[in-house]
């Protein structure tokens, strides 16, 4: 652990009440980083703004408070300082730097219900010096398809379910999209390119209690990110026993630790999401993950490890669900009745299965595992997004 992060020790031993216990035993005794405790999402509500406030530093002035809660659920808040604000806005740029002065640039974050997207995205955009139409993907899809009609962006940045609903032939003057929050599919990426998009690139990886983690250069691959090494520590641990994993290839969770992150510290959090290191193919020299998706995408039937990921890529282009049995170790994929799937046989499906995870392979052929595929009229939905896993 590097200077910067002793220098947060020091800070919070003094002025935050939740870490300075842990701190004094775990680090200033040993110096050994490892042994800190990892904070949850359940830690952010019990002991944050939205419960004991323990967590919160003392002596610092509150900037802005942000709600991170997802849309069910109780929300939980997180607090920055202005400065706080200003650097995450900063890194925010540096994933938008293909972005120049001469683009005109629509801003389809959400913005209200204090959430920090659209603010600070609007923020990083101002940096580039670019001109910005603050939309809001919370505009109605008609008024935001006149205003794109009207002003004739040649750039939009946004979530990609936003995006893909406001798009079209008639709006070839984009050429360039970059997208935040969940990843495009790889046909609404071909869609994109039809109809004009050069440029389609991740704006970064970032969470919101944790802020902004991670780029993808023009180099990356689809899902790869190298981290901001002097803004964040990063760490891929097991997700069974929390071991932290330095090999290549191995999918954990991804653990961050924030060290600029003063007034809500944000240290050894589990973010949920899952990642692989990888060997990126350019030269800029950072570490590197790949993105997997979800901890909630994750599946493990009779000790055997696989992802919904493997899944919606053996079935590409077709939309599913799987629907987990744990006591007969039966996956059932869902399909939206198809009849182009349907030309596809079971075992054609299942074959293809085996070629995407080597785990698959072995439970299926060792009849550990058992796959079955299902037509359905509709996919199972809870507030109109599909149900991916359910048991
Ligand atoms: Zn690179």
């Amino acid at each position: 652990m590097n200077e910067k992060f002793w220098r947060l020790v020091d800070f919070l031993i003094e002025n935050n009440d939740f870490y300075s216990k842990i701190l004094k035993k775990v680090c200033v005794k040993s110096g050994d980083y490892s042994e800190i405790p990892f904070l949850t999402r359940k830690d952010i509500y019990e002991f944050g703004l939205s419960g004991t406030k323990s967590l919160v530093s003392k002596n610092l002035k509150i900037g802005y408070i942000f709600s991170t809660g997802g849309t069910t659920g109780k929300p939980k808040y997180v607090a920055y300082t202005f400065d706080e604000f200003e650097l995450v806005s900063f890194y925010l740029s540096k994933c938008y730097d293909g972005i120049v002065e001469s683009d005109v640039v629509a801003n389809l974050f959400m913005a209200g219900n204090m959430w920090a997207s659209f603010i600070s995205v609007n923020r990083a955009l101002e940096k580039l010096r670019c001109t910005i139409l603050p939309i809001s993907g919370t505009t109605s899809i008609e008024l935001i398809k006149n205003y794109l009609g009207y002003f004739r962006p040649n750039c939009v940045v946004g979530i990609p379910t936003q995006i893909i609903q406001v798009v079209s032939e008639k709006t070839n003057f984009l050429n360039k999209v970059y997208y935040g929050g969940e990843s495009f599919l790889e046909n609404q990426i071909k869609f994109l390119m039809s109809i004009g998009c050069k440029i389609i690139k991740s704006g970064g990886y970032a969470s919101v209690d944790a802020d902004i983690i991670a780029y993808q250069c023009d180099m990356l691959d689809f899902n790869q990110h190298h981290i901001f090494t002097e803004h964040q520590f990063v760490e891929i641990i097991d997700i069974e026993n929390g071991i932290v994993l330095n090999e290549k290839e191995k999918i954990g969770e991804v653990v961050v630790t924030n060290l600029d992150r003063y007034l809500c510290p944000i240290i050894r959090y589990r973010t949920g999401d899952l990642a692989k290191w990888v060997d990126p193919k350019c030269s800029c020299g950072r570490p590197t993950i790949e993105l997997m998706g979800r901890f909630d995408d994750w599946i493990r039937l009779a000790s055997y490890d696989f992802y919904y990921q493997d899944f919606a890529k053996a079935l590409y282009p077709f939309q599913i669900s799987l629907k987990i049995n744990r006591s007969k170790s039966l996956v059932t994929i869902l399909i939206e009745n198809n009849d182009e799937c349907k030309k596809m046989s079971e075992s054609e499906i299942i074959e293809k299965l085996k070629l995407v995870n080597w785990q698959l392979k072995e439970g299926i052929e060792e009849n550990m595992l058992k796959v079955e595929v299902q037509y359905v009229k509709q996919l199972p939905m809870t507030n109109k997004k599909i149900n991916v896993i359910y048991e």
